[in-house]
């Protein structure tokens, strides 16, 4: 997008203005100055870094045209040979003037003032990884976007970029989100090692926002309980977090009745704690939506189909909202299958119901063939064990799994191709299917 250059009316008028500015701040009373002079002072730094940052986004513009062929990098490297920046501060700079190739309104909003560095950072931070489909979407939207940049705070509006960036991304690709989070699965990893000089072992764990969620829940649950027993009162905060970390680890209960006094809310049945995600019942029902909420308890964005396979987890609490932020349905009543009910589907299935897994029921999940969420009913016709990893594939994998009466299932990959139907009642006894009787 070639810059048009100013005329030499509009660069006079602007220049008078900016030394009025210059003038301003040159004279401000900042040792004796009252709240009106804070006000004035960061109002027209805001205005003189605009224009600065304005020229310095152009500038970059032209390292970039000026680079040998070839060469990568080009507008990166004065922001670090001649602009005193880090490599990332660099980056930055260089995405920001990417984000004003594509969207000039905003390039002319930040010289005069209007959206800071931060709100062209926050557009960059939304749409990297985006395809380009979807960076071409977005960039359709950069009136209305800007028409928010303007009146509201960085936070807000970096929140606003990044969902938007992702109904579109999942509008033009259903299968993307869930993509990202089974990456992230994959890349999830744990790393030891010793601190020569302090003598110190450090562990760091990195996770996928999903079971992240479900570490920070144990580690909650079991520092609310430590912190009820006596013998952590006088241990420090740093203290009962690591004895907290350590009992989750060595799976030790810890101190008999405070764990189940503390556990009372925090824990569910099965003595796991409890991970809150919370959606909007659209969301939830017809996939991620422009002012979609779907995220773990401490904000952290999760796929819709992830959502949906949590709901069919009696360990995870989903609280659902309506768009207009009142909540709508908190806990598992009608939604979780009930101990009978496990019992009955523990008798007609040893484990989970896919044809070429061999996990036993204990450790399976409870599948809502037809989601609850679609109104399907919490009732054995609707119901099915499946592992983690199976039941990973009916969400988020794009498979569909039919469920007859008689129990035979079919199971459909993402193609169309049936890859499995069959009866899944494998403790029925081999021959000829008794259908019970008439
Ligand atoms: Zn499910
Ligand atoms: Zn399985």
């Amino acid at each position: 997008m070639p810059h048009t250059a100013p005329t030499t009316a509009d660069a006079t008028a602007e220049f008078a203005d900016l030394l009025r500015v210059m003038n301003r701040l040159a004279s401000a009373d900042l040792v004796n100055g009252g709240r009106d002079v804070v006000d004035a002072v960061f109002t027209d730094v805001r205005r003189m870094r605009g224009w600065v940052d304005s020229i310095e986004v152009q500038a970059t513009r032209l390292a970039r045209r000026l680079r040998p062929a070839g060469e990568s990098g080009a507008a990166e490297q004065p922001h670090i040979s001649r602009g005193g920046r880090s490599t990332a501060g660099a980056r930055a700079a260089a995405d920001r003037s990417d984000v004003c190739d594509q969207m000039p309104l905003f390039e002319q909003a930040l010289s005069g003032g209007d959206v800071t560095t931060d709100h062209l950072d926050a557009v960059a931070r939304a749409v990297k990884g985006l395809s380009l489909d979807a960076r071409n979407a977005f960039t359709e939207r950069q009136d209305d976007l800007l028409r928010h940049a303007r009146t509201e705070s960085v936070d807000t509006f970096a929140r606003r970029c990044r969902d938007t960036a992702r109904a579109i991304a999942s509008q033009l690709d259903a299968r993307a989100e869930a993509d990202r989070l089974t990456r992230q699965r994959r890349n999830s990893k744990v790393r030891q090692w010793l601190d020569q000089s302090t003598g110190m072992g450090h562990t760091h764990i990195e996770l996928d926002p999903e079971r992240h969620a479900a570490l920070l829940a144990a580690l909650d649950a079991r520092v609310a309980s430590r912190r009820q027993s006596d013998h952590s009162s006088d241990m420090s905060f740093n203290e009962v977090q690591v004895a907290a970390l350590l009992d989750v680890l060595t799976g030790r209960g810890g101190d008999g009745a405070s764990t189940a006094d503390a556990g009372a809310s925090a824990e569910s049945r099965s003595g796991l704690p409890e991970i809150s995600v919370i959606v909007d019942w659209r969301t939830l029902s017809q996939g991620v939506h422009a002012s979609s909420v779907c995220e773990t308890i401490d904000g952290i964005a999760l796929p819709a189909q992830t959502v949906a396979r949590l709901c069919c987890d009696a360990e995870v609490l989903p609280v659902v909202m309506r768009g207009t932020g009142e909540v709508l349905h908190v806990g598992r009543s009608r939604r979780v299958a009930t101990r009978a009910q496990r019992r009955a589907l523990a008798t007609m299935h040893r484990g989970c119901a896919h044809p070429n897994c061999t996990r036993r029921f204990r450790v399976c999940q409870i599948h809502h063939v037809v989601p609850w969420e679609r109104g399907g009913a919490t009732d054995l016709s609707n119901l099915l064990p499946l592992c983690t990893e199976h039941h990973h594939l009916a969400h988020e994998g794009g498979w569909t799994i039919e469920l007859s009466d008689d129990r035979y299932v079919r199971w459909t990959a993402p193609d169309g191709a049936v890859i499995h139907d069959g009866s899944s009642a494998d403790r029925s006894p081999p021959g000829e299917p008794d259908r019970g009787p008439p």
